[in-house]
């Protein structure tokens, strides 16, 4: 019977994996809905600088489900990766962002803020990714330098000749360039000095432990001079604790994201809790909210 239908009928006779495999065809159904519906929202974190005043947001993908309330990337962005359903739902982030930039850009409180997207692998490997961002800014009359994209290292190693040229393309542009989650790949001093980054994010994973676990400490304190002598941006992120802060503070930290400030956040609110910050040392001249 297994045999006539294949070598791919033989799961079908594990119970506990035939279940995963109907829990992923629902899923990827209820994602294609999603998409149709315009059931996915952007939510708004903040990035705050050494004064503590907010420089700029990252885009947090979430979805609405109708059963399932809100769902957080982790559990459908890999699926919207391996389906290809990331290229319309990326394309729609990209959309929904530059709109964002817009929309803050008659705020005066608003206006200063960079707001970074992040881009998913298969995104990123389509041979006309560079041109879809540009069609995007077009579309929505966005400032490129206000928009940042962040990759993360395996992306960037996978194919570093074409990595560099869709990143040098956009940066032509004014569009800014930031490397995720970094310490958790396996990027070599000399493939980091090769790329045209402007900023490295310090993996939350390291943050979380960085008062008590002595290796996270020393990694947190290597990254930030590591920044400091390629002359790039240093954003830590997952800040919980202002012990987390006063550490990295003390060892050259300039930005920070995490729930210290806020939760990432629908734009509605987000505008409104900047508003309820601003920056008192100029920060009116600036148009940057301060904590
Ligand atoms: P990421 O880009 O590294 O985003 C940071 C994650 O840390 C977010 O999780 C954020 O909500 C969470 N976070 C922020 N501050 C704190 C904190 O203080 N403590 C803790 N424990 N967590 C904090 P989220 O929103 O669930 O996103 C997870 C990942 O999903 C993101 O990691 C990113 O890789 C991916 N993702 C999110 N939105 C998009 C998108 O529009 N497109 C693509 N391709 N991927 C996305
Ligand atoms: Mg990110
Ligand atoms: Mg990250
Ligand atoms: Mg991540």
């Amino acid at each position: 019977q297994a045999k006539a239908h294949g070598r791919n009928a033989l799961r079908f006779f594990d119970p506990a994996m035939q279940a995963v495999v109907a829990a992923r065809a629902e899923l990827e159904v209820d994602l294609r809905e999603a998409l149709r519906l315009g059931a996915f929202e952007l939510h708004y974190q903040a990035q705050v600088d050494a004064r503590g005043c907010v420089s700029g947001a990252e885009a947090l993908l979430r979805w609405q489900h109708p059963q399932r309330g809100w769902i957080a990337p982790a559990s459908f962005i890999p699926l919207a990766e391996e389906t290809g359903l990331i290229l319309p739902l990326g394309l729609w982030v990209l959309d929904v962002a530059c709109a964002q930039l817009v929309a803050w850009s008659k705020m005066p409180h608003m206006a200063r803020l960079s707001l970074a997207v992040n881009v998913s692998a298969r995104q990123f490997r389509q041979a006309d990714f560079a041109a879809q961002v540009l069609a995007a800014i077009e579309r929505s009359g966005a400032d490129p330098r206000r928009l940042k994209l962040e990759l993360t290292e395996s992306l960037m190693l996978d194919n570093l000749d074409d990595t560099i040229l869709k990143m040098s393309a956009l940066k032509a542009h004014g569009i800014g360039f930031s490397l995720d989650d970094f310490g958790t790949g396996y990027s070599s001093l000399a493939y980091l000095k090769r790329l045209p980054l402007d900023e490295i994010k310090i993996d939350q994973s390291f943050v979380r432990d960085v008062l008590i676990d002595a290796n996270d400490a020393s990694i947190a304190r290597s990254i930030l001079a590591l920044g400091q002598s390629l002359n790039l941006e240093v954003v830590a992120e997952g800040v919980e604790t202002d012990a987390q802060h006063a550490f990295l503070a003390e060892h050259g930290c300039q930005a920070y994201q995490g729930y210290l400030f806020n939760r990432p956040q629908p734009a509605r609110q987000f505008e409104a809790w900047g508003a309820g910050h601003p920056c008192p040392d100029g920060g009116e001249e600036t148009g940057r909210a301060r904590l």
